[in-house]
């Protein structure tokens, strides 16, 4: 197996801080090239042999070092990004990104809790100068939706968490996902597909890219973003399996990257089907066995 380096250079310069991206376009770019770094350099650990590298370049100056006495960095990230506290997703490496880039919020499930948007609300009233984007990052795989997923397809089991009021606060909030995603599969292979062997586990992937679309429209629309330039939202699924972002998009088979979520219901519908479409969703539903 090859060994891979990923090298967090701290350089001393004595040039101007680096401006960030410029506008949002920048900022989604600047993401969506970083993750595809970091999933490439480890896809690579697959083939051949010899050591790969990448180094992440860091500006000394962003933790503090080669400042006066009394001085420390300014804040000056040029993204938000709302994750899931899995640990499995460390957001500034997956991103290729360090010190003093991303303003991260991580809760379980990646929900719109008052301290989530409480912490977002600081960001954009007092880091207006850098800050581009703000993205809602679900990951594969997520235990808060799958627990979502398993008390709707088993109310029971909701039982077990009704006197657990923080936990079930988080399932609370991610029920009404759960079952617009239901409604989507159903539209799509029809009423069957709940005895299909991977309909739990379609249902729990489908849930977890409609909860960071949903996100996403309700960050939008809770800070009045009026000039998509200057500060936007997007969504999209980190995915354990491959360490790519991905956000389906209907008439694109990969679409990999991030993503603007829906303006409206019907771009929700529409994402839906997008979603239940995707190869990733279509794979799970052709399971044979139980996943
Ligand atoms: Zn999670």
């Amino acid at each position: 197996m090859k060994t891979v380096d990923i090298t967090y250079r701290y350089e001393a310069r004595d040039t101007p801080e680096e401006s960030g991206p410029l506008d949002s376009d920048a900022a989604l770019r600047r993401l969506d090239d970083g993750n595809r770094a970091f999933a490439a350099i480890l896809e690579s650990l697959a083939e051949g042999s010899g050591p790969v590298q990448r180094i992440v370049p860091v500006d000394a100056r962003d933790l503090g070092l080669l400042l006066g006495a009394d001085e420390t960095p300014k804040q000056r990230p040029f993204a938000a990004i709302l994750g899931c506290s899995d640990a499995r997703v460390p957001v500034e490496l997956i991103f290729s990104e360090g010190p003093n880039d991303l303003f991260v919020v991580r809760v379980a499930g990646n929900g719109l809790g008052g301290d989530v948007l409480g912490s977002l609300r600081y960001a954009v009233n007092h880091l207006g100068g850098s800050l581009k984007l703000i993205v809602a990052l679900g990951h594969s795989g997520c235990g808060a939706l799958t627990a979502a997923v398993d008390v709707f397809l088993n109310p029971a089991g909701y039982l077990s968490v009704v006197t657990k009021h923080s936990l079930r606060e988080i399932v609370d909030g991610l029920l009404v996902v759960v079952q617009a995603s239901a409604n989507a599969m159903l539209r799509a292979f029809g009423p069957n597909v709940v005895s299909n062997p991977g309909y739990r586990r379609a249902l729990i992937e489908t849930s977890i890219v409609t909860n960071a679309a949903l996100a996403a429209y309700a960050i939008h629309q809770e800070f009045g973003m009026n000039d998509p330039a200057s500060l936007r939202a997007v969504y999209g699924v980190y995915l354990l399996e491959t360490r790519e972002v991905w956000a389906p998009r209907l008439g694109e088979i990969k679409g990999m990257g991030l993503a603007a979520p829906p303006q409206d219901a019907a771009g929700f519908v529409e994402l839906g089907n997008a979603i239940v479409q995707s190869n990733r969703i279509a794979s799970l539903i052709a399971q044979t066995e139980t996943l």
